[in-house]
């Protein structure tokens, strides 16, 4: 089943369930397929058609759920791109993804200034502190932009588009994600209205949703984790609460005052928000689903999550753009970070993670190995857009090579070792980051590890944390910071003595994705130099 006749189902099996909320505004689904089928005429009039492809560089905002929905009713292909990026960046994507329409915001302005060689049309959504959609369109055109731009309320006046998209194959692509990886230029992953759709049904069965379910919308529709919680609510009739800029403060409030059921956050967020310092008072009692995704979660914050929440199913959902789920552990309090088993749609296995290696070459069961998903899987992708050399190097047969090390318990659970750009070689030994950062986060005084190789002439790499500390230890000085670090990690019976970390250095931040991935690669490019 296509998109669009999702959406319509939904609209006919709940009409009156909420299904977008943003701030004072709310829709429920008969109010969203209808604004969807107008905004499909309106994208329609603009010269949208079938196949055709829309970018949006939005905040996750009503706009830009309704423009979604739109694009799938009109059987266009949506493309949501970062506005955290360099406007260059998006200039690439729009132009590479041959997308006809750019739909911006204020924070957008400039991204969409610079697509103007590549792009007919814009479309403006205003902001309520900066402005109408008509300002916003005025300010754009202001700058000597030729194009035209449209208001987006006057996408709504075109009318319907006509009928529903029956005669759609679900085959047909629904959306672009692009996906930085990485190294080099962003990638396209074209994925279809099947696989998205499978996507969202195995979230929803894997989360526990219940009927009506009420999820936060903040982390980024133009994230696979972002699109998918939109999918996955609107199979149950749930409702997407959008967040438009993480703060955990105001998530909580979010939590609370729309009785949000379920969390499905990258670690990094999930960490702000238990450490918020007014949490002991707070009404947390309607959460019942917490699941994580991007990155691992070291135990510590598993442990502070289910203190906080004492959710009934906590998931760790590890998957990726190309495929959206690869293995799911449904119960991370018994087994912190533990990635399990394959997922509902998705066939694993760990081959010998060297160039060249192809499918057959499976790892000794308990030895580490690079996880390769077949792409049989309902949810996968079926190779990138116009980038034959990523194709090559990802797909190899009917796998997908991941880029992740893995290996497999006794019990057959998948764990994740993590990137195979990310290992680390000190001493002529293979350390992982991960199981360092996964101890030094439990030392009293550190709020977040990150833990990478370092050029060093005596280990080869030196493996170096990156530690930011609280204001406790900041204060107590570098020298004792790192004094006090060392004999952790020598005392804990988790960490080989070689594994320990050679160096520190204590930044006031990590550098971060948009997903709130840390970039281990930008402090290793960054700190390249560093001998000492
Ligand atoms: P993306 O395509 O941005 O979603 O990134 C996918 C990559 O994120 C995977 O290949 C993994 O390296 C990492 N990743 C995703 N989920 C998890 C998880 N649950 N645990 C560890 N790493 C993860």
């Amino acid at each position: 089943m296509n998109l669009g006749l999702s959406l319509l189902y939904a609209a006919e099996r709940t009409p009156e369930a909420d299904a977008v909320v943003d701030g004072d505004s709310c829709l429920d689904y008969r109010d969203l397929q209808r604004v969807a089928a107008k905004v499909a005429g309106g994208l329609a009039s603009l010269g949208v058609g079938r196949g055709d492809r829309m970018a949006l560089v939005l905040k996750n905002r009503r706009e830009a759920v309704e423009l979604y929905w739109a694009c799938q009713w009109l059987g266009a292909v949506v493309v949501p791109l970062s506005w955290r990026v360099a406007a260059a960046d998006v200039a690439y994507c729009v132009a590479d993804s041959g997308a006809t329409v750019v739909a911006f915001e204020d924070v957008g302005l400039e991204h969409a200034r610079a697509c103007t060689d590549a792009v007919d049309r814009f479309v403006a959504v205003g902001t309520a502190g900066a402005g109408s959609s008509a300002d916003l369109a005025a300010r754009f055109c202001a700058g000597g932009e030729a194009q035209p731009c449209e208001p987006y309320e006057s996408l709504l006046a075109a009318g319907e588009a006509p009928g529903a998209p029956e005669d759609l194959d679900d085959r047909e692509t629904s959306i672009f994600l692009y996906t930085s990886g990485t190294t080099g230029r962003p990638k396209g992953v074209p994925r279809s209205h099947a696989a998205e759709r499978a996507g969202g049904l195995s979230q929803s069965l894997h989360q526990s949703y219940r009927p009506g379910e009420r999820t936060l919308g903040v982390m980024p529709l133009y994230h696979t984790m972002g699109i998918h919680t939109v999918l996955a609510a609107q199979i149950v009739g749930g409702c997407f609460v959008c967040q438009p800029d993480w703060d955990a403060a105001a998530a909580l409030e979010l939590i609370e005052s729309e009785r949000i059921g379920s969390l499905y956050l990258a670690p990094t967020l999930f960490h702000d928000l238990v450490h918020l310092p007014d949490l002991a008072g707070a009404d947390v009692s309607s959460v019942h689903s917490l699941a994580y995704a991007g990155a691992a979660m070291t135990s510590a914050l598993v442990e502070r999550c289910v203190a906080v929440f004492a959710p009934e199913v906590f998931i760790n959902h590890y998957g990726s753009t190309e495929i959206y789920t690869y293995s799911v552990d449904f119960d991370q309090r018994a087994a912190p970070g533990c990635a399990g088993r394959p997922a509902t749609n998705a066939r694993l296995r760990l081959v010998r993670p060297e160039p060249g290696t192809g499918p057959d070459d499976e790892v000794a069961p308990g030895e580490t190995g690079e996880i390769i998903c077949h792409l049989g899987s309902d949810e996968a992708f079926a190779g990138y857009w116009n980038r034959p050399d990523a194709d090559a190097r990802a797909i190899r047969g009917d796998w997908y090579f991941t880029g992740d090390l893995g290996r497999l318990d006794d019990d057959g659970n998948l764990w994740i070792v993590g990137r195979i750009d990310d290992m680390i070689i000190s001493g002529g030994e293979n350390v992982h980051p991960l199981e360092v950062e996964d101890v030094l986060e439990r030392a009293p005084g550190v709020r977040e590890v990150a833990v990478v190789g370092l050029p060093d002439d005596r280990w080869g790499q030196a493996v170096t944390a990156f530690v930011v500390l609280d204001d406790e230890l900041a204060e107590a000085g570098e020298h004792a910071a790192v004094a006090r670090l060392d004999a952790y990690c020598l005392e804990s019976a988790d960490l080989a003595r070689f594994k320990r970390p050679r160096r520190y250095r204590f930044p006031e931040a990590l550098p971060k994705s948009p997903s709130g991935k840390i970039l281990r690669r930008v402090l290793r490019e960054q700190n390249a130099g560093l001998r000492r």
